[in-house]
């Protein structure tokens, strides 16, 4: 039943020639957000960029926010992907150019599709609670729908699967017989597990999907790889389940998706398929009106970086 050979085959998953399981622990990296946030960068890192449509991981907190303002991320603009806003702990009030104004809180799922343009912003309301922890996460949209109309989605309810010692939400897509209400344009998953210290469980798998797991606090051995904050276990793909087991109390994302077969260039804010794409939609940030506007966030719009030197290229899923 199990494929978790030592010493897989190669073997062909989605669109590109891609390797069988692999167990690659990768280490995230700090990224400084604004004056005082840290977050762990655990997509794009080095050696993997995309798991599935999966392509942007940031990892927050927890951070102890009593007595500062918290999140304070003013309007940006996006294209050519979703947001996953997730959080564990606290709570995050989004503002975009729809007009939607949505506190989003732990475990329910805030889902953004830019389409072609979409501005947003991200704030600790005024009056939070303690403790910030969550994290934000990118898909890519597929070139067939990457320019379709930007959409706000807010779930607070969202499937649950139980196992002894495990207890899962589904985020996005399906997991063991569970479908997340969210719109998906690709075949993918995005699930937060909660398990006890010493649970140990063997979740299904697609075998054509890849996926990577990360852990959002304590310490699970996945496929026997001790996996804990600040790094992402790459796992491959051809796999029909995954064994976990936790060493302590202890709660992860899994992601996984059919291999993104599509060459994308990401810049800041931006997912698009040529360099010129990218600096026509800073242009239009800076200067137009394609991107909208947002109301009601008390500060200025974040300016656009300045674009690096030479020409943006579009990079392939791995590296
Ligand atoms: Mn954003």
């Amino acid at each position: 039943m199990s494929n978790l050979d030592l010493k897989p085959v190669a073997t062909r998953c989605g669109g590109d020639a891609s390797t069988g399981p692999v167990r690659d622990l990768l280490t995230g990296r700090a990224v400084r957000l604004g004056e005082s946030t840290e977050v762990r960068r655990l997509l794009p890192t080095m050696g993997r960029r995309m798991v599935g449509a999966w392509c942007f991981v940031d990892h927050y907190g927890p951070d102890d926010i009593a007595d500062e303002p918290g999140m304070q991320v003013p309007p940006h603009p996006h294209m050519g992907l979703q947001t996953v806003s997730w959080l564990h702990q606290g709570e995050v009030l989004h503002r975009d150019s729809l007009g939607s104004l949505q506190t989003l809180r732990p475990r329910e799922l805030g889902l953004m599709t830019s389409g072609r343009a979409i501005s947003h912003s991200e704030e600790s309301p005024r009056s939070h609670a303690r403790l910030l922890h969550g994290a934000q996460l990118w898909v890519a949209l597929p070139d067939a729908h990457r320019h379709t109309a930007p959409a706000f989605e807010h779930h607070a309810q969202l499937p649950e699967i139980t196992a002894a010692g495990l207890h899962g939400t589904v985020i996005l897509g399906s997991l063991d017989g569970a479908t997340s209400p969210g719109t998906t344009h690709t075949p993918l998953v995005g699930a937060d597990l909660t398990l006890a210290e010493g649970a140990a469980a063997r979740l299904p798998l697609e075998p054509e999907f890849e996926y990577a797991a990360l852990a959002m606090s304590g310490s699970v051995d996945v496929d026997g790889v001790r996996v804990e904050p600040g790094s992402i276990l790459y796992l491959g793909c051809g796999r029909r389940e995954l064994p976990l087991l936790a060493r302590t109390d202890a709660s992860l994302l899994l992601l996984g998706g059919e291999p993104f077969a599509e060459e994308i260039v990401m810049w800041w804010n931006f997912v698009a398929r040529s360099g010129e794409e990218i600096v026509r939609a800073r242009e239009e940030w800076e200067t137009g009106f394609r991107f909208g506007a947002v109301h009601g966030y008390a500060g200025e719009r974040l300016a656009a970086p300045m674009l690096p030197p030479g020409a943006l290229k579009p990079r392939g899923r791995q590296r």
